[in-house]
């Protein structure tokens, strides 16, 4: 993959609120990197992709749900570098793709629908065997792509960030792009995570074992856990769940500060932070930045019109 060459912007986030308590909030527009690939998706793939050209396989398989950003990444980033790349969507073939999964199949990527109880049981040697079995050999990237080598392109996520800082804030799903984040961090700095999904309390702990899997020997359980916390109290009701109020949030922000957010992620992270803000869960003066994932085309999963 080609480096991002490109100066990714800080965008300032004022509000009474933060002004009041001399705090300092700008985000980081990851999310416009190189389109529909953008986002935190770019740095999770990009040492995938690296290793699966070092062990010579010409095809990337991965897994995931039919508004899934992983999807349509892989199969973006799959095409851009000349690899075959093949999807295993979580659930039963509708009849209308969704528009992420025709993007995905415009990108070349062959789409395979599993059952959602099959799907559960996706990382099994058996499923896995029946894959290759089918495709033959290929690369795996695990569903959200996290693994070491996602931690390793996360990691470079801290150098875009081009100014001093005290916390650095990130929606949490499978936990590769903090874990990154974590590795990445400098000194006093912490890395503070918002779960997308409901019941996040074991989100810690994979972070922590994503990062032993990168770091090995150097692996400091205890200098890691210092530096992480992921709050689970901004979920609205789960993965991909929603109100009215979170819808309202998203559009108010674009209003306000004209910085576009999802709704699975990037949305329920900026209310939370809003919010905890206001609540003066941050010291005065703390220098936060917010860093933007992308997942805009996630959106469209809410239907025509809706944000
Ligand atoms: C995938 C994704 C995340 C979650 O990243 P993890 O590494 O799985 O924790 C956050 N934000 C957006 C927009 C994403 O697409």
């Amino acid at each position: 993959m080609i480096d991002t060459g490109v100066n990714i912007p800080l965008q300032e986030i004022i509000t009474d609120e933060i002004k009041r308590r001399d705090i300092s909030l700008q985000v980081l527009r990851i999310d416009l990197i190189d389109g529909i690939t953008g986002g935190n998706k770019y740095f999770k793939l990009k040492y995938n992709i690296e290793e699966a050209s070092g062990q010579g396989h010409d095809t990337v398989l991965t897994f995931g749900g039919a508004f899934s950003n992983h999807i349509i990444a892989t199969a973006t980033a799959g095409k851009a570098n000349g690899f075959k790349t093949i999807g295993v969507i979580r659930g039963e073939e509708p009849s209308v793709l969704s528009a992420t999964l025709q993007d995905a199949r415009a990108q070349g990527m062959q789409l395979i629908f599993w059952s959602r109880e099959k799907y559960k049981h996706k990382n099994e040697f058996e499923n896995i065997l029946e894959l290759e079995k089918h495709f033959g050999p290929f690369y795996l990237i695990p569903e959200g792509g996290s693994n070491k080598y996602a931690v390793k392109g996360c990691a470079e996520i801290v150098k875009e960030i081009k100014t001093d800082f005290d916390v650095a804030c990130v929606p949490v799903g499978t936990g590769g792009t903090i874990a990154g984040l974590v590795h990445g961090l400098r000194g006093e700095q912490k890395a503070l995570g918002f779960s997308a999904l409901k019941d996040g309390g074991f989100l810690e702990g994979e972070v922590l074992k994503l990062l032993h899997s990168y770091e090995g020997r150097n692996f400091d359980r205890v200098a890691a856990e210092n530096k992480i916390k992921i709050v689970t109290d901004f979920h609205f009701g789960g993965y991909a769940k929603y109100n009215n109020e979170l819808l309202a949030f998203i559009c108010d922000f674009k209003k306000q500060h004209n910085i576009p957010l999802d709704f699975v992620y990037t949305g329920k992270m900026m209310f939370g932070l809003l919010k905890l803000i206001e609540k003066d869960f941050f010291i005065e003066g703390t220098k936060i930045i917010a860093i933007h994932t992308g997942g805009i085309q996630g959106n469209r999963g809410l239907g025509e019109g809706s944000l």
